[in-house]
């Protein structure tokens, strides 16, 4: 049986809110079998919310969701992170209303997860199996899941940026050849200094700097230390779409396809695929077979 899994021990982390600009204390604590990933935020009087597409409620520049009046910002890296290790029941603690962005990509929340160590559980992990195409449009950008043994992601991005034309703006990654945490989790967020300056007038996005993103100047990029990979700004966006589809709240098998995609259009989809039963069946597996070795062998590795 491909078991449930949780985290050992109670793990910590503390870094900068994106949003307000303030410390975030971020605590993962083990839970018991089909609990699922829930947000508990510790300054709203232990009000929770629970990781699933039902509950997003911000989608513009991050995926955020709300219960009840109690909002959590900001979920796509830590999501990206559990479901990249197959993390199934955790519950996540937060003095603050967002999930700390640390250096602006997973890795710091795989190598949180990993210092916890990861705990096998007896119930069996339910898988969300992609059984018939569904797609989503908005203008010109696509998202569609169709069928596929494994778990793969293909998407193409168009930035009218120097930096990132020359590094490429179409990747497809096949999980169960190639290792999340090698290629994929240290990819950081990205975006224009201009914007980030504007909204920081407005007072948005007070916790950015180029120490948890990198900013796009007219023609280049301001970190001095450059890429991390050669293609980090689309890589990046995949890393966004494993955090967002695991707000299906198990892990997904199927071929994510997209172009010029965002949270805005992943939330549709979500709910395309939620809203229609024959798209999808949640399915076990006795042994780890080909569709889930990406789960079964990726989560031991280093980065
Ligand atoms: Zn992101």
């Amino acid at each position: 049986m491909v078991k449930q899994r949780t985290i050992k021990k109670t793990v910590r982390a503390r870094g900068v809110g994106i949003h307000s600009g303030k410390m975030v204390n971020l605590t993962l604590i083990p839970a018991d079998v089909n609990h699922g990933v829930v947000f508990k935020r510790m300054d709203a009087g232990g009000k929770q919310v629970y990781a699933h597409s039902a509950f997003v409620n911000e989608v513009v520049l991050s995926t955020g969701l709300e219960n009840k009046g109690v909002k959590i910002s900001t979920v796509e890296h830590l999501m990206s992170a559990l479901s990249a290790l197959g993390i199934d029941n955790v519950l996540v603690e937060l003095d603050s209303f967002e999930v700390p962005i640390m250096d602006g990509s997973s890795a710091p929340f795989i190598f949180l997860v990993q210092s916890a160590g990861i705990e096998e559980q007896p119930e069996p992990k339910r898988f969300i199996v992609i059984k018939d195409t569904v797609r989503v449009e908005n203008g010109q950008s696509w998202a569609q899941v169709e069928p596929h043994d494994g778990f793969k992601v293909t998407l193409e991005i168009d930035f009218e940026h120097k930096k990132v034309k020359e590094s490429g703006q179409k990747l497809s990654i096949d999980f169960a050849e190639q290792s999340y945490l090698k290629e994929i989790s240290r990819a950081r967020t990205f975006g224009y200094l201009k914007d980030v300056e504007m909204m920081q007038k407005q007072n948005l996005a007070l916790g950015a700097s180029v120490d948890n993103a990198i900013a796009l100047t007219d023609d280049d990029i301001l970190n001095e230390d450059g890429m991390r990979y050669h293609n980090e700004f689309v890589k990046h966006k995949i890393l966004d779409i494993v955090g967002d589809l695991f707000l299906l709240g198990s892990n997904l098998i199927g071929h994510y396809e997209g172009y010029k995609t965002g949270h805005m259009l992943n939330d549709q989809l979500l709910s395309a695929i939620l809203s229609q039963p024959g798209a999808y069946s949640v399915e076990t597996f006795d042994e780890l077979s080909s569709p889930i070795s990406y789960y079964s062998e990726d989560w031991q590795n280093d980065i």
